[in-house]
């Protein structure tokens, strides 16, 4: 470019030259300083141009890094008030017992007991409840080992937990246990069970609650049949087991003796080949503690 300017100007000075008087020649000195003057305007021109888009990118590079800073922050925050939640949470859970009882036991509490506070009506104490009829496993034996594997979940959350056994060498009677939960100020009873039939077909889980015109505890019907609703629900979603429904009913000894809320968790039929084996896997097993811990944490009100 310089050099066809140069060209360009060379050509015109010589024509000047030719074409003037010798008087009337042009100062070539001053051309050329005029030439030299332009070129330097042009070159500080661009070099105030490279100057402004040099600053134009700095400024936004540290705006974007402001940007980064700025999402960086939130995300901490963000983080900051989750870990503040769960903890708030852990601490809720702790100021709550929850009460679990594996149901029945390789020792069955002899003798009878009345129906509920104040009945005439006498149940057996206890009972040796059913078997898995593939898996060979007895009911106690079930109850038991979810049982330990759900106080250990439950801990995990924050809760207080309470057995009414550990152990498949004890005896302990409906009223012994539901006294358990009473004595501990439970917040909730939690009852674990498995179901038997005869007929081999029938499958899927239940919880079980008084009734509300219950003579025993009709002031703790709502909490209970909401405590029924919120294990029943989540455990089917966790599992994928069909719902049975809440069984409503006054002839459950260990539910009437109940002055906290309370419910029956009947996990599955043991009667039932198939669910009999699958609530032997460790995989449903686990399945079957996060159902029941996340009914209990919806029925507390909080999200699991
Ligand atoms: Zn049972």
């Amino acid at each position: 470019m310089r050099i066809a300017k140069r060209l360009i100007i060379f050509c015109c000075i010589a024509l000047l030259l030719m074409g003037c008087k010798k008087d009337d020649e042009i100062d070539v000195q001053a051309v050329i300083e005029q030439e030299k003057e332009q070129e330097e305007k042009e070159r500080r021109e661009e070099e105030r141009k490279h100057k402004e888009e040099e600053e134009r990118k700095e400024a936004q590079r540290a705006q974007e890094e402001e940007e980064q800073k700025e999402a960086q922050r939130a995300q901490e925050e963000e983080e900051r008030r989750m870990l503040e939640e769960q903890q708030a949470a852990m601490n809720a859970r702790g100021g709550l017992t929850v009460v679990l009882d594996p149901g029945h036991s390789a020792v069955v509490a002899p003798g009878t007991e009345p129906l509920g506070p104040g009945s005439s009506e006498y149940k057996a104490a206890d009972a040796s409840g059913t078997s898995g009829v593939a898996s060979g496993v007895r009911e106690y034996e079930l109850t038991l080992n979810i049982s330990v594997q759900l106080k250990a979940e439950l801990e995990g959350r924050g809760y207080t937990v309470l057995m009414t056994r550990e152990s498949n060498d004890v005896p302990v009677s409906c009223i012994e246990r539901a006294n358990v939960a009473n004595n501990a100020g439970a917040a909730a009873y939690v009852r674990i069970h498995a179901n038997g039939s005869e007929n081999q077909g029938a499958a899927g889980a239940m919880t079980i609650c008084t009734t509300p015109g219950s003579p025993y505890a009709s002031e703790l019907y709502s909490a209970s049949r909401n405590l029924s609703d919120c294990i029943l629900n989540k455990y089917c979603e966790m599992t994928g087991c069909r719902s049975e429904g809440v069984w409503e009913t006054d002839t459950m000894s260990g539910n009437n003796w109940s002055r906290v809320p309370v419910t029956i968790v009947e996990m599955g039929y043991m009667t039932n080949p198939q669910e009999d084996l699958l609530m032997q896997t460790p995989e449903y097993q686990s399945k079957i503690v996060q159902g029941i811990a996340d009914g209990i944490d919806l029925f507390f009100g909080f999200a699991s």
